[in-house]
């Protein structure tokens, strides 16, 4: 089962002092618009349409908090480059993102997402550099790879590795497909290791001794067995097993 499968939308905040008081750990995601940040929230959570709702009206400049576990969240942060007013990216950056991005003591990461195509823009060097601050760690998603051939991924992984290792000595960084389900279980393993969570193996769900005997019942019934014929008569062959 996905580590994060269990992810559910929590709520919207558009104050700080609004965040969900029981937090225990979380990572936000962040990115430019149109990066790939709401699919790939929804890979990481196998789930259509988890992130949708951060695309809706209303909900676009605002953290939204989806649950994975008692106390532990992802947060979807406004999505940015969209041609804003200066004075709106100013106030929505100071009031909101740059206070949470530092201060929030349960945030224990940043996912950054890149297209794999046209990755470092001028605003997400601008966040690596002001994250890097803090001192939490980044992991960097190279989105879309599913666009770039084996040669041209391998060469977006080594030129974004290069500028990454000269910000800070806490980045990690991989190739990243929502279509295509790509690098889910490496991004599982560092956000699990953040989160403290990790992928359980699935269990079947016991089953009860007494709803086995009857499937066995009506199983040689079927055969043309009863359980009284069950009992082969002396000389006779025995029963097939099942
Ligand atoms: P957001 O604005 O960062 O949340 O970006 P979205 O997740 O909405 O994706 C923007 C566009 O890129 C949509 O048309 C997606 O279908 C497309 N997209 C997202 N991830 C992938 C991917 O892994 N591969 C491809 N080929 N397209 C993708």
């Amino acid at each position: 089962m996905p580590l994060f499968q269990k992810a559910v939308f929590h709520t919207t905040v558009a104050n700080l002092r609004d965040v969900p008081a029981d937090a225990k750990c979380e990572v936000a995601f962040a990115g430019r618009s149109n990066a790939g940040k709401s699919s790939a929230i929804n890979t990481l959570a196998n789930h259509t349409r988890l992130a949708y709702v951060s695309k809706t009206p209303g909900r676009t400049q605002h953290l939204n908090y989806f649950t994975l576990d008692e106390g532990k969240y992802f947060v979807d942060l406004p999505g940015y480059g969209f041609a804003k007013a200066p004075e709106e990216i100013r106030e929505q950056w100071e009031g909101l993102l740059a206070p949470y991005l530092r201060y929030r003591l349960p945030l224990v990461g940043l996912v950054l997402i890149m297209d794999s195509r046209h990755p470092l823009t001028e605003l997400d060097l601008q966040m690596l550099g002001w994250f890097a601050q803090t001192g939490k760690p980044i992991h960097v998603l190279l989105s879309k790879a599913d666009k770039l051939t084996r040669q041209e991924q391998a060469l977006a992984l080594r030129e974004v590795q290069d500028v990454l290792a000269g910000i800070s000595d806490h980045c990690s960084l991989q190739l990243f497909s929502s279509l295509k389900k790509t690098g889910v279980a490496e991004a599982e393993a560092v956000l699990g290791r953040w989160l403290d969570m990790e992928a359980k193996p699935e269990i079947a769900p016991p089953v009860g001794l007494r709803s086995e005997k009857v499937a066995r019942l009506k199983n040689r019934k079927a055969m043309g067995w009863s359980a009284r014929s069950a009992k082969p008569a002396a000389g006779n062959k025995k029963p097939p097993t099942q």
